[in-house]
């Protein structure tokens, strides 16, 4: 009774070309709420992020979970990428559980200059093109978001249907130690870090500068560069060039560090080598993200709660 009208044009168009009557649209067209719209979930799985394909898509009535379905006998993508696509890399890229909820729109230390940083990465992300790409270099002490950023913009790329990969480069170095140990090489791991398309590392420069890490970072380093392949990473080192560092205070002004960060006195440069950092320099932007440790801060909150309330005299 409902039915709306259909033209004979159209009517006779559909008849000859054996389609179904009208096309429902996709699941993913609805934005729903169980995931917004974007037709995948993420949550945490032990230590890593985990990505499984939203209910509505497979249950989708018009693609079954296929992305694709037939409209006026002419076959539709429903979503390009596909969402099944974004779960592999998601699942493929080793993202820690911890920030399986990170979005760049969601970050919220702004105690220092966060907003000013996430307009910065946002604009990066944005004009990213993968024919010129361009690296990014997060530095800024520790607890002022930088994993987190980390993890955000790893998720952007697969979204877009980029391959990621993320990597702690303090636990790279150990993985790779107990390959060694095993007598395997680091090809494995080395080429899978090198061959990806976005390589994520958080921390680089931490270590203890051994010349077989300074080895492993030269590989990583040149194999990408060579390969006109970026890397995104965040360091607590100072980002500035060594001759530009202020030893000591680490502060171009002259005000003094609010807090004892020990790696803030030392440069990115003197720990990867001038080599390294004029690659990294060359084929990335910079950025310095600062502002309150936000472990601390917690923790100075939760302290504060257990103190007995304050009696009127
Ligand atoms: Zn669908
Ligand atoms: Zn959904």
């Amino acid at each position: 009774m409902d039915r709306p009208v259909r033209s004979l044009r159209d009517e006779l168009h559909s008849t000859a070309k054996g389609s179904t009557a009208f096309d429902l649209g996709c699941a993913l067209d609805r934005k729903a709420s169980c995931c917004e719209g974007i037709g995948y979930r993420l949550q945490p799985r032990g230590s890593l992020t985990h990505a499984e394909l939203c209910h509505c898509v497979q249950e989708c009535a018009s693609c079954f979970g296929q992305n694709r379905r037939v409209v006026d006998g002419v076959a539709k993508t429903c979503r390009s990428p596909a969402p099944s696509r974004v779960v592999t890399l998601i699942n493929n890229a080793s993202l820690p559980a911890r920030y399986s909820a990170a979005r760049l729109d969601s970050f919220s230390n702004f105690s220092g200059n966060g907003r000013e940083v996430v307009q910065r990465v946002s604009t990066w992300m944005r004009e990213f093109d993968a024919e010129k790409p361009r690296g990014l270099l997060i530095g800024g002490p520790v607890g002022v978001g930088k994993t987190y950023l980390l993890a955000a913009i790893a998720k952007n790329f697969a979204s877009r249907g980029i391959s990621i990969r993320f990597v702690d480069f303090f636990q790279l170095l150990l993985e790779l130690k107990a390959g060694y140990a095993n007598d395997k090489n680091d090809a494995g791991l080395l080429g899978e870090m090198i061959d990806v398309e976005i390589l994520l590392i958080d921390e680089l420069g931490k270590g203890r500068n051994s010349d077989w890490e300074a080895s492993i970072l030269d590989q990583l380093v040149m194999g990408r560069y060579n390969r006109n392949k970026i890397i995104v990473a965040s360091t607590n080192y100072d980002l500035k060039p060594n001759d530009r560092v202020a030893f000591g205070t680490n502060h171009l002004d002259d005000k003094k560090p609010s807090s004892f960060d020990l790696d803030r006195f030392e440069s990115l440069e003197q720990r990867v080598g001038a080599r390294i950092y004029s690659r990294l320099f060359e084929i990335s932007d910079f950025i310095e993200l600062n502002g309150e440790d936000f472990r601390k801060r917690s923790l100075q909150e939760k302290m504060q709660n257990l103190r007995p309330p304050r009696k009127n005299s």
